[in-house]
């Protein structure tokens, strides 16, 4: 087996986080059988971090049926208060009663449907650390940013406004999601991933300084498949995956998970 010199760096470097965002499918009873499903396939890949993030109402569940395993539970969302007269929001510290260490914030679906601002997301990242919990941060550009030349300054603004205030990038992922790859079967050519991550590296290193910015993993989102994950992989700058449509069967998702196999 071997690994092109930019791949070996990267994974001594950063450990390879892959993470399943299943929205709002599962029920309680389909996670679990995922969970049955899933586990026994990724026992070849222990030097990866997985991820589940089930709906709100299956995380209690999931993260019962995960104990003494390694995958981590995500939340999909999270409010910045911790308590209060917010009907229908749920605070950092539920999150983690009810078994998640991390959560995802920023997503473009929150943003495109639900009107989260990059201040509003830059609140909920806040919290979330605050509270002790990791988080995924969600960023990316729309097709007509990109084809008016815009994604750099799209990508700059995300990174600026939503990592404000922050000191330190410990317990932060960053995921790469253009817009016009989520839930299309359009996957970001490797090279285009490559791209937009060593920007978002470097517009890191200025802010954090070098050593944080080589130490962040940046994954990719946006119609990761088996077929692609190999080669999203190779790039240097391409810590992960953040999965949406292929990571709702057990049999995808641990495909991905195990991209390594094959090499
Ligand atoms: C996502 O929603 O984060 C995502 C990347 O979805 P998909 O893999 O279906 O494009």
């Amino acid at each position: 087996m071997t690994f092109p010199l930019g791949v070996v760096f990267n994974l001594l470097m950063r450990r390879p986080f892959i993470a399943a965002n299943w929205k709002m499918h599962k029920t309680i009873a389909e996670a679990l059988e995922f969970v049955k499903e899933f586990l026994p396939l990724v026992e070849g890949a222990p030097d990866v971090d997985k991820v589940l993030a089930p709906a709100f109402t299956a995380i209690r569940a999931v993260a019962d049926a995960l104990r003494g395993t390694e995958v981590i539970v995500a939340a999909q969302d999270v409010f910045y208060e911790q308590k209060g007269a917010y009907t229908g929001e749920v605070a950092p510290g539920m999150l983690k009663e009810a078994g998640a260490s991390m959560v995802i914030v920023g997503h473009s679906e929150r943003r495109q449907y639900f009107g989260e601002t990059d201040q509003v997301v830059n609140r909920k990242l806040r919290a979330a650390l605050e509270a002790g919990l990791g988080v995924i941060l969600c960023m990316g550009e729309s097709l007509q940013e990109r084809q008016e030349g815009l994604t750099f300054q799209v990508l700059k603004r995300q990174l600026d406004e939503g990592l404000k205030g922050l000191q330190s990038l410990k317990g932060v992922v960053l995921a790469y999601e253009p817009i016009w790859a989520i839930g299309t079967g359009m996957t970001a050519t490797k090279e285009q991933a490559q791209e937009a991550h060593a920007f978002i590296r470097q517009e890191v290193a200025e802010h954090f300084g070098e050593r944080e910015a080589q130490a962040l993993r940046v994954i990719y989102g946006g119609s990761v498949k088996p077929e692609n994950i190999a080669g999203l992989m190779g790039q240097p700058d391409v810590d992960g995956a953040l999965v949406g449509g292929a990571s709702l069967q057990a049999r995808s998702f641990a495909a991905i998970v195990n991209f390594q196999e094959g090499q």
